[in-house]
């Protein structure tokens, strides 16, 4: 025990105090060994799952996917911000044109 530098191979351990009613998951050594933090009596290992070697947690695969997917949705303000000024003009002046020609004007009609 001590400064055991054995980060190679760990396990979630789920463990259980022997007196108290403390229990906890924790990521640890496979022949690691714990107190009881409430009353420091011993535990015991109620279940122990291997870890990956690599270390691939599984949260960075579904953040890739939310960053692709805030990517796509914010594609066409992107895509606006990148046109040339003249480009973005054209097309407010399109659909300006359209705003007013579905909408007749009220107050200078003639
Ligand atoms: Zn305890």
């Amino acid at each position: 025990m001590g400064g055991v530098t054995n980060e190679a191979r760990r396990q979630l351990v789920t463990r259980r105090c022997r007196v108290c009613e403390w229990q906890d998951e924790r990521i640890e050594a496979v022949n690691a060994d714990a107190d009881c933090p409430w009353c420091h009596a011993p535990t015991r290992c109620v279940r122990a799952v291997a870890l990956a070697e690599r270390r691939r947690p599984l949260g960075l695969s579904v953040h890739a996917a939310a960053l692709g997917r805030r990517g796509g949705l914010k594609g066409g303000r992107a895509r606006a911000e990148a046109l040339p000024a003249a480009r973005r003009r054209q097309i407010a002046q399109m659909a300006a044109r359209a705003r007013w020609s579905r909408r007749p004007k009220r107050e200078d009609a003639g």
